[in-house]
C-alpha cells in the first residue's frame, strides 16, 4: 500500500520512521520522565513573484486566509488608529533600555502580557514543553526567525521557543493581524519583534529585513507562515542558507512553494510542512469549524437553528464539523456531495443526502465547505427563499458566486459588519455573510486550544530540524515524523485528565508495534 498524499497532491517525503523512539533527539530528552506515551491551490503565487497586498492576506491557514479588512478575531485589542505617526519614524525604548525592535506603542506592553498569560491557560502544552525541557534547553544556540501572525497564541509559541534556549527575531505574515499590545509585552520581555497592525507593503518587507539583516546575528532556523520571509532569504540573502538547519513551514501556500523549489531542485536545506500533519489537519478542519460555525453565525444574524433547514455543500473534514454542530442543535440539515464515499458517510450519520436544487427552495441556510469554485450560483441564489442565510466556510471566496450578485436589478445593504442584504426587485433578501469568504475567521475567533496543537507541532518541528543528526533530513519537504504527531496529541491530553493505556509487552508484540509508538501507519485515516 502506498502512503497517501498529502492536500495538492504534492509528492510528500515523509521522514523515515525510527522504531527508536531515542532516536528522535529532543524527544529522547523530554520522555523520559512520564512514562506517557506520548493543515489550497487557488491562490498560489509564483515563488518569484512578490505576492500582491491581496494574495499574502489569504496566504495562510491558521487565520489570515480571512482578507484583511474583515480581520476580527485576532485583531488589536487596543485601536491606535488616532496616532497616525508610523512605528518607524518613532524612537522607543523598552524597560531594560532595548530598542531592539519597532512595535506601534511599547506603552501597551503591560495590557499585552495579560493578553498572553489568558492564552497560556489553554495552551497547557506549550507551558509543559517549557517545563519538561528545563535544564535541557533543546534549542540552544538556535536563533530562530519567524514571520507569522502575531497574536497572544504566537506569543505563548515565541516564548517557549526563548525559554527552550532559543534567540527569536519575529516579524508579522499578515499586514493586518498583529495585535499590537502583544508585539509591545514581546518586545518589553526581549524579543526583537518588529510588527503592528496596518503595515503598508513597504513596512512588510522592512520588518522582515530587520529580522533577517542584522549586524552579528544570523539566523540558524526559520518558522514562515505563507512562506514570504523564506521568499525574503532567498531573494536577498541567499548565503544566510549556509548556516539555516531548516524551515518549518504552517501554511498551504508557503507548503506549496517549499514542494516547488523542492521540486525544481533549489530547496538547500531540510523543511517541515507542519501543515499536513494529522494533528494540525484534525484539529483545524474538523474540531475547529465544529466549534466555530455556530459562533460565526450567531455573531452575525443571531439566528436560532433549532428546526431550521440547513444544507452543507461537501462533507469533507470542514463539512462534518460544522453538520455536527447544527445536528446537535436541532436543525435538519442537507448534505450535498460530489464523491460518494463521504455521501455514503453523511448518510450514515443520518444526514440526507440531496442535490442543492432539490432543496435550495426550502432551506434557511446554505454553507459551503467544498474548497471548489461556483457550487452556490446566481441560478441557486435567485431561487432562494426569503432571509436565506448563505455564507462559506471553504478556503476562498470562489464558492458562492458572489460576483454575480453585483448587478444592477439587485440592491445591496449593509445591516452590520460582515452582513449584506441582498435584495431583489420583488423585495426577497438574501442575506450573505462576509461576502462568501471564510465565515469562521471574519466573523468569529479561532479556539486558543486549535492554535495550541499548530503552535506545539511547530515548536516540536523546530526542535526535532535543529537537533536531528546529519543525514537524518536532506533537502527535501517532510512531514512531521508520526511519533512526534502523537508526542503533540499526548501533551495535550492532560488538559482533559485522559488516562491512556499502555500496550502490554505480550500485545505490543500481537500488533508488531513498539511500545510507545507510532501506533498507526502513516496511511492510516484517523
Ligand atoms: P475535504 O477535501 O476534506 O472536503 C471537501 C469536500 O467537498 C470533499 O468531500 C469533496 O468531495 C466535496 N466537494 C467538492 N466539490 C463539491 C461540490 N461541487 N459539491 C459538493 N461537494 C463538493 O476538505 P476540508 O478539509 O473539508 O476543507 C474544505 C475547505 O475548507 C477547504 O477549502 C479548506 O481549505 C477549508 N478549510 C476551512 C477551515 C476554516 O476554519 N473555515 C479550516 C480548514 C479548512
Amino acid at each position: 500500500m502506498s502512503v497517501p498524499e498529502p492536500a495538492g497532491g504534492e509528492e510528500v517525503k515523509q521522514a523515515k520512521e525510527v522504531e527508536d523512539a531515542e532516536k528522535y533527539s529532543f524527544m529522547a530528552t523530554v520522555t523520559k520522565a512520564p512514562k506517557k506515551q506520548i493543515q489550497f491551490a487557488d491562490d498560489m503565487q509564483e515563488f518569484t513573484k512578490f505576492p500582491t497586498k491581496t494574495g499574502r492576506r489569504s496566504l495562510s491557514r491558521s487565520i489570515s486566509q480571512s482578507s484583511t479588512d474583515s480581520y476580527s478575531s485576532a485583531a488589536s485589542y487596543t485601536d491606535s488608529s488616532d496616532d497616525e505617526v508610523s512605528p518607524r519614524e518613532k524612537q522607543q525604548i523598552n524597560s531594560k533600555g532595548s530598542s531592539n525592535f519597532c512595535v506601534k506603542n511599547i506603552k501597551q506592553a503591560e495590557f499585552g502580557r495579560r493578553e498572553i498569560e489568558i492564552a497560556e491557560q489553554d495552551m497547557s502544552a506549550l507551558i509543559s514543553l517549557r517545563k519538561r525541557a528545563q535544564g535541557e534547553k533543546p534549542l540552544a544556540g538556535a536563533k530562530i526567525v519567524g514571520c507569522t501572525h502575531i497574536t497572544a497564541q504566537t506569543a505563548v509559541l515565541i516564548e517557549t521557543l526563548c525559554a527552550l534556549g532559543a534567540q527569536c527575531r519575529w516579524s508579522a505574515c499578515n499586514i493586518y493581524s498583529t495585535q499590537n499590545e502583544v508585539a509591545a509585552a514581546l518586545a518589553e520581555a526581549g524579543v526583537a519583534v518588529f510588527a503592528w497592525k496596518g503595515e503598508s507593503e513597504d513596512d512588510f518587507w522592512w520588518c522582515i529585513d530587520r529580522c533577517v539583516n542584522v549586524d552579528g546575528w544570523q539566523a540558524n532556523m526559520i518558522l514562515d507562515d505563507g512562506g514570504d520571509l523564506t521568499h525574503w532569504v532567498y531573494k536577498k540573502y541567499p548565503n544566510v542558507f549556509k548556516k539555516i538547519r531548516g524551515i518549518v513551514e504552517e501554511s498551504v501556500t508557503g507548503v506549496h512553494r517549499l514542494y516547488q523549489l523542492s521540486k525544481a531542485g533549489k530547496l538547500c536545506v531540510p523543511a517541515m510542512n507542519v501543515n499536513d500533519s494529522v494533528t494540525k489537519q484534525k484539529f483545524d478542519n474538523l474540531y475547529c469549524c465544529r466549534e466555530s460555525i455556530l459562533d460565526g453565525l450567531k455573531r452575525t444574524t443571531d439566528v436560532m437553528f433549532g428546526g431550521k433547514q440547513v444544507v452543507v455543500c461537501g462533507y469533507g473534514e470542514v463539512g462534518k464539523g460544522c453538520c455536527a454542530a447544527l445536528k446537535a442543535l436541532g436543525a435538519i440539515v442537507y448534505v450535498t456531495e460530489i464523491d460518494p464515499i463521504c455521501a455514503l458517510q453523511a448518510c450514515m450519520d443520518g444526514f440526507r443526502v440531496v442535490k442543492l436544487s432539490e432543496v435550495i427552495r426550502q432551506v434557511d441556510v446554505v454553507i459551503t465547505c467544498t474548497g471548489n469554485k461556483n457550487v452556490v450560483t446566481r441560478e441557486h441564489l435567485d431561487r432562494m427563499k426569503n432571509s436565506c442565510i448563505v455564507c462559506n466556510m471553504g478556503h476562498s471566496n470562489t464558492e458562492i458566486d458572489v460576483t454575480s450578485l453585483r448587478t444592477p436589478e439587485l440592491t445591496w445593504e449593509r445591516v452590520r459588519s460582515q452582513v449584506d442584504h441582498v435584495i431583489w426587485p420583488d423585495g426577497k433578501r438574501v442575506v450573505l455573510l462576509a461576502e462568501g469568504r471564510l465565515l469562521n475567521l471574519s466573523c468569529s475567533t479561532v479556539p486558543t486550544f486549535v492554535l495550541s496543537i499548530t503552535a506545539t507541532t511547530q515548536a516540536l518541528a523546530l526542535i526535532e530540524l535543529y537537533n536531528a543528526p546529519e543525514g537524518r533530513y536532506k533537502q527535501d519537504v517532510y512531514l512531521l515524523p508520526k511519533k512526534m504527531d502523537e508526542y503533540v496529541a499526548s501533551l495535550h491530553l492532560p488538559s482533559f485528565d485522559a488516562h491512556l493505556t499502555e500496550l502490554t509487552d505480550d500485545q505490543a508484540k500481537y500488533l508488531g508495534l513498539n511500545k510507545n509508538g507510532p501506533f498507526k501507519p502513516n496511511y492510516y485515516r484517523y
